[in-house]
C-alpha cells in the first residue's frame, strides 16, 4: 500500500465530462486525482456534435482555437418519412448567436477529449492514474479514501481528498454508493452505429443530418468532420444482431446511399440507447456528473453536452465550497441542472418517437403526421 496522499477533489473516470472537471478545476488552483480505468482514449463511435454552450466552456478552459482548427459548424436536422417527403425541419443557425458561437459543431469525440487532455498533461495540480481502477470509496466526515488498483500489477493503493466526482459513466461506482434510483423517461432501443471514412463526395448528402422516419427500418445520417460519415440502423425486433452488424449487412442496407467502391467502414457498434435520470447526484462529499447522472438517447447530440454543462455548473461550486467549507452550494448543482437535463432528455425521447414511429400520444401524432413540412421553432441552445 501506497502512503496516503491528499487531493481536493479526486475524479473517476478521464471521458469528455472528467476531462472538463479537472481542466476547470485546475484552473481554479484546486489539487486534483483523476483515475481511469482505460489506458488510452476510447475510439467507439460516440458525439458527433456539441453545441455553442460547450465553445463557452471550452473557451474558459482556453482550447477553442485549437479545436477551430478540428471542428466545423452544422446547420442541424431534417425528418423525413419513408416516401422521402419533408416532415420536420430543426434548424441550428450556423452564424453566432448568443453566446457568440454557432447553435451546433460538428466533432470526432477523440479527437475532442484528445484537445482537453492535451491542455493540463503535466500540470503540476493533476496527478493522473491511466489503467487504474477505483473499487472503494470510504467516506469520513471532512473528505474520502478512494481504493484503487494499478491494473498493469495489480497492486492496490488509497488516496484522500475533499470530494470524489464520479465522472465513471453510464455503469457509475460513485452513482451505486450514493445508493440512488433513476427515473425512467420511456425509452430504450437498440441501435447499430456505423462510421465511415468517405473516399469521395459520391455519399455526401449534404451537411444537414437527416432522420429516415421510415417505420420498417428507422435510419440516422450525420455528416461528421473532414470525411467522416455517420449512419445509425435501428435493430429491428426480428433481426439477428450479430448478423446485422456484419459488413455485408451494412453494406447491403445502405446500398441506396453508400457503397463499399466510395467509402470505408472505420468502425460499428450496437448500443442500447436509454432515457435515465438518476434521482440523487450528491450525497455528502460524493457526487455525480455526466453520462453517470443522466443518460440519453443520441437524437439530440446532447450527451456529453449535458456532461460538460455538469462540469461547468459544478466546477467553481466545488471550489467555494472548499475555499468556504460550504456543503450547502454542492446541492444548488442537482437542482439546477435537473430542469435543463430533463428538458433535453424529453427532447430527445420525443426526437426518438418521431423518429421510429411508435407514439401513441394522439395530440402529438396529429401534429407530427398533419404538416408535410413545419420547423421546430423551439430554440434549444
Ligand atoms: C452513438 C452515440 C452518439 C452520441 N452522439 C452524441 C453527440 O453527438 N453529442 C453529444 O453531446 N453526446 C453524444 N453521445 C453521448 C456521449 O458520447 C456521452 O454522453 C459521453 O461520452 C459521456 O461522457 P462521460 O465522461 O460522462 O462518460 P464516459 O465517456 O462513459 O466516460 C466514463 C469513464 O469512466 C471510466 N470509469 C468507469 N468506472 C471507473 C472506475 N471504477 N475506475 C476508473 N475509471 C472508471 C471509464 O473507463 C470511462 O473512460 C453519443 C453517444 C452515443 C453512444
Amino acid at each position: 500500500m501506497d502512503l496516503q496522499k491528499n487531493y481536493d477533489i479526486a475524479i473517476v473516470g478521464y471521458g469528455p465530462t472528467g476531462v472538463t472537471l479537472a481542466n476547470l478545476l485546475i484552473k481554479m488552483g484546486l489539487e486534483v486525482l483523476v483515475i481511469e480505468r482505460e489506458p488510452a482514449i476510447l475510439q467507439l463511435p460516440r458525439a458527433i456534435r456539441f453545441d455553442a454552450e460547450c465553445m463557452r466552456v471550452f473557451q474558459t478552459i482556453g482550447i477553442t482555437e485549437k479545436l477551430l482548427e478540428e471542428i466545423a459548424p452544422g446547420p442541424g436536422m431534417k425528418f423525413e418519412d419513408a416516401e422521402g417527403n419533408l416532415l420536420i425541419t430543426w434548424d441550428r443557425p450556423t452564424t453566432k448567436g448568443i453566446h457568440q458561437w454557432s447553435s451546433a459543431y460538428r466533432i470526432h469525440q477523440p479527437d475532442l477529449e484528445a484537445v482537453l487532455r492535451a491542455k493540463i498533461h503535466d500540470h503540476n495540480l493533476l496527478d493522473l492514474k491511466l489503467r487504474h481502477e477505483v473499487f472503494k470509496i470510504d467516506e469520513h466526515a471532512d473528505a474520502c479514501t478512494i481504493h484503487y488498483e494499478n491494473l498493469a500489477n495489480g497492486t492496490l493503493h488509497q488516496a484522500q481528498a475533499k470530494f470524489v466526482v464520479g465522472c465513471d459513466g453510464a455503469r457509475s461506482l460513485v452513482r451505486r454508493l450514493i445508493g440512488t434510483t433513476f427515473e425512467d423517461l420511456d425509452l430504450h432501443s437498440k441501435w447499430l452505429v456505423v462510421d465511415f471514412i468517405a473516399q469521395n463526395n459520391t455519399n455526401d448528402l449534404g451537411d444537414y443530418s437527416i432522420q429516415f422516419c421510415d417505420p420498417k427500418r428507422p435510419m440516422s445520417y450525420i455528416k461528421g468532420t473532414g470525411m467522416r460519415r455517420r449512419w445509425e440502423i435501428m435493430v429491428m425486433p426480428e433481426d439477428d444482431v450479430q448478423q446485422l452488424a456484419t459488413p455485408e449487412s451494412i453494406w447491403k442496407l445502405l446500398e441506396k446511399y453508400i457503397r463499399p467502391e466510395d467509402a470505408i467502414i472505420e468502425r460499428s457498434a450496437v448500443y442500447t440507447f436509454h432515457a435515465l435520470i438518476a434521482k440523487k447526484w450528491c450525497k455528502n462529499r460524493l457526487i455525480i456528473a455526466g453520462d453517470a447522472a443522466h443518460q440519453t438517447p443520441p437524437f439530440m447530440g446532447q450527451g456529453m453536452a449535458a456532461g460538460i454543462r455538469d462540469a461547468a455548473n459544478l466546477a467553481w461550486k466545488l471550489n467555494e465550497s472548499i475555499q468556504h467549507n460550504n456543503l450547502g452550494l454542492i446541492e444548488s448543482y442537482h437542482s439546477e441542472r435537473l430542469s435543463h437535463v430533463t428538458e433535453f432528455v424529453n427532447g430527445a425521447v420525443n426526437f426518438g418517437k418521431i423518429i421510429q414511429n411508435y407514439c401513441e400520444d394522439a395530440e402529438f401524432q396529429q401534429q407530427v403526421n398533419q404538416p408535410r413540412h413545419h420547423s421546430l421553432d423551439k430554440d434549444f441552445i
